[in-house]
């Protein structure tokens, strides 16, 4: 429940408080949006076992049919409450509301559905075999549920990236535990009223506030009754939950950094391209994982090109999250305000020539309270330097010149993560090409994050591990058991 500004935890269908209390900030001004009930390992351990009994309660023995009805209402529940979902999405992100109005809460809403149609339809193998009496057995396979699924989850599309886990997951029929961010409470908080107000039953849908070592994440990752784990986050977040998870040998899915290079090629719609990158870098303040923070650009188009990117960095219009002109929002905390400028710094230090930004725009008022930055390009680094190598998670991209399709390659690769990578061409031998050679899990070719959720999302390197989406999804949430009868 969220009366007063609290965020309570969800477990077992009732509103749980504790004593321990931390701070959610809204990040455009710096105010108090209310206080969230830390659980500790007693409410965690609650969760999991509220969980472990919906399995086995009537939420086990639902048909899919009966699954598939209950994930639409959920969604037309989101939907029902769009202005909460949105005002409490805007209130702990700062992202601009024709972002969030377009993207979060109608995509949080349709993973429901969509994953309803994947289970509804998900057809299973089935083989006749001879037998060696001569008589022959029938072999089929069934999904059955992996059971407690632990959902850890990022701040960036707090509702979206959560409910790609849950919707899956409730669909194929397991009980969930979701561990919001710490910076991002509102929006899995809120979904436990919907959860009622719909009739999913107790336990099925449990949340847990806190942070990560030390607290709810740690505590849940560690449960040995959680079944598998579902994680967005940082590759270094993933390493320690994977070591978590190898404690009872629990699988784990794993949605993870990246440093994802954008590919311009001389002969590309020009236009086009700078959209897709101004949107690829700065949109949702840069706090996209499969943003754009290495741009390479063929050397006859690059002058022209910075230029142009220049000035799409310079309008972009940071302010009130309402207001219908602002499309660019603060960082998510102070924190990482500090951290995003600390690579403003390491830039110069290297040697960067700022194009663009480099720092915090100026504001009066309460926004100057706000942990914003200004959306910033470089050129002119060495490859080597860590504004190049690392995540940073900030609305920045460095551009850099390349003569041939081979360099490119190689230099798109040299990087330790390999999500995602979109690259700028008329010409189709080398679209096919360059999408065959740069070790990523999502390739988009004259475009960017266009998403058909049927389709395999993942990162390769140390982007991920697994694939979700579609019946790739089923993989993870589902159990396959294969049933073999001497006939
Ligand atoms: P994060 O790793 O800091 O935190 C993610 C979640 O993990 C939070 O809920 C946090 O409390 C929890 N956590 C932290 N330490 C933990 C531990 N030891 N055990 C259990 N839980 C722990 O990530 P973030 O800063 O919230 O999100 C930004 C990161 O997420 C970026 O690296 C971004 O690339 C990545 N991301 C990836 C994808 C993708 O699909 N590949 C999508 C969105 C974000």
């Amino acid at each position: 429940m969220r009366e007063n500004s609290t965020f309570q935890n969800f477990i077992n269908g009732e509103w749980v408080s504790t004593e321990r209390h931390f701070r959610n900030v809204n990040p455009v001004d710096g105010s108090l949006i209310g206080l969230v009930h830390e659980a500790g390992s007693s409410e965690v351990d609650a969760a999991v076992k509220a969980a472990r009994a919906a399995l086995s309660g009537p939420w086990g023995r639902f048909s899919v049919q009966e699954r598939v009805e209950l994930l639409y209402a959920i969604a037309d529940g989101i939907n029902r409450r769009f202005d909460d979902f949105l005002a409490a999405e805007i209130a702990d992100t700062g992202k601009p509301q024709s972002l969030a109005s377009h993207l979060d809460i109608p995509r949080g809403a349709a993973n429901f559905k969509i994953f309803a149609d994947v289970i509804k339809n998900a057809p299973t193998e089935s083989f006749e075999m001879a037998t060696p009496n001569g008589g022959k057995a029938l072999n089929y396979a069934i999904r059955v549920p992996k059971g407690v699924v632990g959902v850890i989850c990022p701040w960036n599309l707090p509702l979206l990236l959560m409910t790609w886990k849950v919707g899956p997951a409730l669909a194929c029929g397991n009980a969930v535990i979701v561990k919001p961010s710490e910076e991002t409470p509102g929006t899995a908080t809120l979904l436990g009223e919907v959860m009622n107000e719909v009739g999913v039953p107790p336990g099925v849908y449990n949340v847990v506030h806190g942070f990560g070592p030390g607290s709810a994440g740690e505590y849940l990752t560690t449960h040995r009754e959680v079944n598998a784990i579902t994680f967005t986050g940082e590759t270094r977040t993933g390493e320690a939950i994977m070591k978590a998870a190898a404690n009872g040998t629990r699988p784990v899915s794993f949605e993870l950094g990246g440093k994802n290079a954008a590919i311009v090629f001389a002969d590309c719609d020009f236009d086009k391209a700078i959209e897709g990158v101004t949107r690829s870098a700065f949109a949702n303040s840069g706090q996209v994982c499969l943003g754009t923070e290495r741009v390479y650009v063929q050397r006859p188009i690059f002058d022209k090109f910075v230029t142009a990117l220049k000035v799409k960095a310079e309008s972009m219009k940071p302010g009130n999250p309402y207001d219908k002109e602002v499309n660019f929002g603060p960082l998510i905390s102070q924190e990482h305000q500090q951290k995003v400028l600390s690579y403003y710094a390491r830039a110069q230090a290297d040697g960067a020539t700022v194009i663009a930004g480099g720092g915090v725009p100026q504001f009066d008022g309460k926004l100057a309270e706000g942990s914003w930055v200004q959306p910033t390009i470089w050129t002119g680094l060495p490859e080597t330097s860590a504004v190049i190598q690392e995540e940073i998670f900030g609305p920045c991209c460095h551009i850099a010149p390349f003569d041939t399709e081979e360099e490119v390659v190689g230099l798109a690769n040299a990087s330790e993560y390999g999500l995602c990578t979109s690259v700028w061409t008329s010409n189709i031998g080398t679209a096919h090409r360059l999408a065959a050679s740069i070790e990523v899990g999502l390739c988009w070719i004259n475009s960017w994050f266009l998403r058909d959720l049927r389709t395999p999302f993942g990162g390769s390197k140390a982007s991920g591990i697994g694939r979700e989406g579609g019946v790739h999804s089923l993989e993870f949430y589902t159990e396959l058991r294969n049933i073999c009868i001497q006939l």
